[in-house]
């Protein structure tokens, strides 16, 4: 029987596959690949398939591990080849790494195991093959405690220390030193043995000494770990799809723990916090695979120039700094001249920034993994705009290689200079994340979450991060470790986040049992304010007040280049002229929805509603209208005036009126009061008011048909406005949007109103000005028909927040009651109030707008709630033809961009 190809080969310059093949081979894989087919030192491999993974789970264990072993034995046997050693040999034994490795890095998946293969007997060759026993045992102990922890799953309760680490400690203790490599070969021996303990204790089982049972059982635990609840989770937050799978790497080891003429490190091409393009990283001589990022001893810097920078950061001597943490310029300088130059191949050969991760051996360097590297949305702007100027990559390129919501952070405040000199500083570590965060301290990842859900701001404190944290990082403004450099788990997730990070501030003590962090004298408890600055690194005690941040010129030359792809515009919500002002100056060209509610709650008008409310006739009603007429023409001239020459879509009264009434007996006092009433009529106007399902009650235009003297006084309000303007030369452009209507009939009485309203006061002031009347489209009926609608309206705006509820029959107040158990059951992929779901709400509004077209050609059509500003239902406005989006001040940049990609990608197909 023909079986399929589940094992690509790679080595000595060669491989079966390459980068394009990410979807069979993962991210690892696929640039392991690469980087042999162009010459970059690769330790020779195998990579086994995602294909696999997959089946993995339709057929199980035993049959998956019949299919993949002769294509297994073949690979390793290429390895043994190359290498010129033998798996399971007790005289020259080879020995692997074992590393998992989807689509795209993901944080969650299983982490890599180092030192496969050996055994009692093996660690004996190859300390006497080496001449370097006190290296055999150093990996022998490493393999024990990694292949337990991942494999076997050893692990700590929460709040106690890893069994591994106990036994560790335990030792060095013993012997009187503090780092690991200090220990001996009988120490290590010491060690093995606890390890092995620890192992038997805690599973019940005894180590595997059988090298193909070792390897067997790896493969298997990463194709499990692709199910794990962290790697769940982190799909969740990432919107990556379950049947991917996960590839496995299976490579010969080289080893960075030989001696002082060997190391381990990480690297970035540029600077992938702001951007810079300089050439950063941190290494450790004699060490092994993640020690960098574990934060075990302190990294050292990789250039000569980013140790001074550092150096200077940590406040170290120049001398301290050369003698005891010097570059890997300084130390190996023939070796870091080689690196520097395969760091530039591969940026020229990928044409973006690279990661990479290196080992050398006994003065020979092995490059382990290069892929793009993780960023912030500074470094994401800075980096794809310089590459465009340098020609490196085109302007389609450019942009489609923006996430727009990571955005967000450029937009997002930072502190208040003169308010952080003020304030007090704790400490200082890392600026691992640029930006700025305050909140209260927590340090559990849990509990981060637990705080967050109730709404507070939280920062996590760790003494160092690690992938079951994720969610929890999620959930906190910032994140502080003890422990850990530029590269540590903490900083490249908080860096992928856009989240504030301060890693490796050596000064503070956690005491996950007292919940406290301790500096020098201060005790910090949970639940207390820090704030951090991640571009600084200082960490200060209390709140700090925050600004707006400065927007960069090539945040300005990526809007620019935006605005030239996009076809579709993108308007903003705002209900005052200061949001109107932020949103003109991110861009925005007009306003989509004024919610002329937002202006009744302030002072004087809450009054005016109130009592237009408890009006027992229309006449008195009339009054009180009388009373807000002059609040609401003035907010419009501010809006207007903000907006100038750009139009501006005003939505007439929507709530119910029940809304305006105070609740709370005091309130209830207080109003009854102000009205000359009695407490108990208040009360029961509340109560006669009140609404079994007041989102499907009295309220849109069912509001302005009852009472059509609302929605003259708000046309007043609105004509007279512009008119005003008019004679101080400025252009006002208003669209009249009526809410919520059903049918045709609701809408002409509405616009009958509104046009002879603007009649009367364009007699009045004898002048007149364009405006539109146009309406909402939201519940569903309005856009079945749309075609009978828009013959008399004359812009369409498609309300997704109620379109989706009304389409759906989720209340959108009482979703989250099921929502988060919808999705994790898979009913529901996303929130659809957040994602615009395109199936149902999309095709309403795909037909709305068609059909809306067919009998009205000039139909303007646009959407308007929160869905404006989430950059795949952008994408979905784009492809039904819609003219505009419209969202929020802050998201409108994002929008903005989201435009412009759903432009290119459609044009691509
Ligand atoms: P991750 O996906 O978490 O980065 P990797 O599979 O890249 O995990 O492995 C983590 C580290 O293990 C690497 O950075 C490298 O230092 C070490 N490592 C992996 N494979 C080898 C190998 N063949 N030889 C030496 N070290 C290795
Ligand atoms: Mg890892
Ligand atoms: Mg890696």
């Amino acid at each position: 029987m023909e079986t399929k190809k589940y094992v690509y080969l790679f080595g000595n310059g060669k491989a079966e596959g390459n980068a394009g093949m990410k979807n069979l081979l993962g991210g690892k894989g696929a640039n392991l690949a690469e980087m042999n087919n162009i010459g970059v030192p690769v330790p020779p491999g195998l990579t086994i398939t995602t294909e696999a993974c997959v089946e993995y789970y339709k057929i199980g264990r035993d049959q998956m591990k019949t299919a993949l072993k002769a294509q297994v034995e073949k690979g390793v046997a290429s390895i043994e080849e190359i290498t010129g050693t033998k798996f399971g040999d007790r005289n020259n034994p080879l020995l692997l790494s074992v590393r998992s490795g989807a689509r795209v890095s993901m944080p969650g998946m299983m982490d890599t195991v180092l030192n496969l293969g050996i055994n009692e007997d093996a660690v004996e060759g190859l300390a006497k093959k080496t001449g370097n026993a006190k290296f055999a045992w150093d990996s022998y102990r490493r393999f024990i405690q990694m292949y337990g922890d991942v494999v076997m799953g050893v692990a700590a309760a929460k709040g106690e220390h890893d069994p591994f680490e106990i036994a560790l400690e335990d030792v060095k203790k013993a012997k009187g030193v503090e780092l690991d490599n200090q220990l001996e070969v009988k120490d290590l021996k010491v060690l093995v043995e606890k390890y092995k303990e620890v192992v038997k204790k805690h599973t019940g089982k005894s180590f595997p000494i059988d090298p193909w049972e070792q390897l067997w059982g790896a493969v298997m635990a990463v194709f499990d770990s692709w199910n794990t609840v962290r790697a769940i989770v982190y799909r969740r937050i990432n919107n990556i799809p379950a049947d991917w799978g996960t590839a496995v790497n299976v490579q010969a080891m080289v080893f960075g723990n030989m001696g002082s003429n060997s190391a381990t490190g990480v690297a970035f091409t540029r600077d992938a916090g702001t951007g810079e393009n300089i050439f950063n990283g941190e290494y450790l001589i004699d060490a092994q695979g993640e020690d960098v990022v574990a934060g075990i001893r302190t990294p050292q810097q990789i250039t000569l120039e980013g140790s001074k920078r550092w150096a200077k950061l940590q406040d170290i001597s120049e001398e301290e700094r050369a003698a005891n943490y010097p570059s890997l310029e300084e130390t190996m300088p023939v070796v870091y001249k080689e690196l520097f130059d395969i760091q530039n191949k591969l940026e020229e050969h990928y044409k973006d920034m690279q990661d990479l991760e290196f080992t050398i051996q006994d003065g020979k360097l092995w490059l382990l993994q290069t892929r793009t590297g993780k960023r912030t949305g500074a470094a994401m702007v800075r980096i794809a705009m310089e590459m465009l100027n340098n020609k490196e990559i085109d302007e389609q390129t450019a942009l489609l290689r923006q996430e727009p919501n990571k955005l967000d952070e450029l937009l997002h405040p930072v502190f208040n200079k003169t308010e952080e000199k003020k304030a007090k500083q704790l400490t200082k570590g890392l600026p691992a994340s640029p930006g700025a965060a305050t909140g209260q301290i927590v340090f559990f990842a849990d509990e981060a979450q637990k705080w967050a859900a109730e709404g507070k701001a939280v920062i996590l404190a760790r003494v160092e991060t690690s992938p079951e944290d994720i969610e929890g990082m999620d959930s906190s403004k910032g994140i502080l470790t003890a422990r850990g450099g530029m590269t540590s788990h903490a900083a490249v997730v908080a860096r992928g986040m856009g989240k504030c990070c301060v890693s490796g501030a050596g000064a503070i003590e956690i005491d996950y049992k007292a919940r406290t962090m301790k500096v020098g004298n201060e005790i910090i408890k949970e639940g207390d304010w820090i704030s951090l600055n991640g571009t600084t690194g200082i960490v200060y005690s209390g709140k700090i007040p925050t600004i707006d941040p400065e927007l960069s010129g090539d945040f300005g030359h990526l809007m620019e280049l935006s605005d030239k792809y996009a076809t579709m515009e993108v308007r903003t919500n705002a209900d005052t002229p200061k949001d109107s002002t932020v949103a003109r100056n991110f861009g925005a060209r007009g306003i989509g929805l004024t919610r002329t509610e937002h202006m009744f709650f302030e002072g004087e008008r809450i009054k005016a509603v109130r009592e237009m409310i408890l009006a027992k006739n229309e006449e008195n009603r009339r009054k009180a209208l009388d009373k807000l007429l002059p609040f609401q023409r003035e907010d419009f001239e501010g809006i207007f005036e903000a907006m100038h020459d750009l139009p501006v879509t005003v939505r007439l009264l929507d709530p119910p009126l029940h809304e305006f009434l105070p609740h709370e007996p005091e309130a209830q006092k207080e109003m009854a009061d102000d009205m000359g009433v009695s407490v108990d009529y208040v009360r029961s106007l509340v109560e006669e008011l009140g609404e079994i399902n007041p989102m499907l009650g009295h309220r849109g235009c069912r509001l302005g048909n009852t009472y059509p003297e609302i929605t003259e006084m708000q046309t007043r309000a609105i004509i007279e406005a512009a008119l005003n303007l008019k004679k101080r030369g400025v252009v006002a452009k208003p669209e009249i949007m009526v809410p919520l209507i059903g049918t045709l009939e609701e809408f002409e009485k509405q616009e009958k109103v509104v046009r002879e309203t603007a009649e009367k006061v364009f007699a009045e002031y004898n002048d007149k000005i364009d405006y539109l009347v146009g309406t909402m489209i939201e519940i569903p009926r309005a856009a079945l028909t749309a075609d009978q609608i828009a013959k008399k309206a004359q812009f369409f705006s498609f309300g997704t927040n109620d379109l989706t509820q009304m389409t759906f029959g989720y209340s959108r107040d009482d979703v989250n009651k099921f929502l988060p158990k919808y999705k994790e059951l898979g009913i529901l992929e996303h929130d659809p109030f957040e994602v615009l779901e395109r199936r149902g709400v999309g095709q309403l509004v795909e037909m709305g707008a068609q059909k809306g077209r067919a009998s009205n050609p000039n139909l303007k059509v646009g959407i308007c709630g929160e869905h404006g500003g989430e950059p795949s239902s952008v994408e979905f406005c784009n492809s039904v033809g819609l003219n505009y989006v419209s969202c929020s001040p802050f998201r409108v940049p994002i929008a903005r961009l989201a435009a412009a990609q759903a432009a290119i990608k459609k044009n691509l197909n």
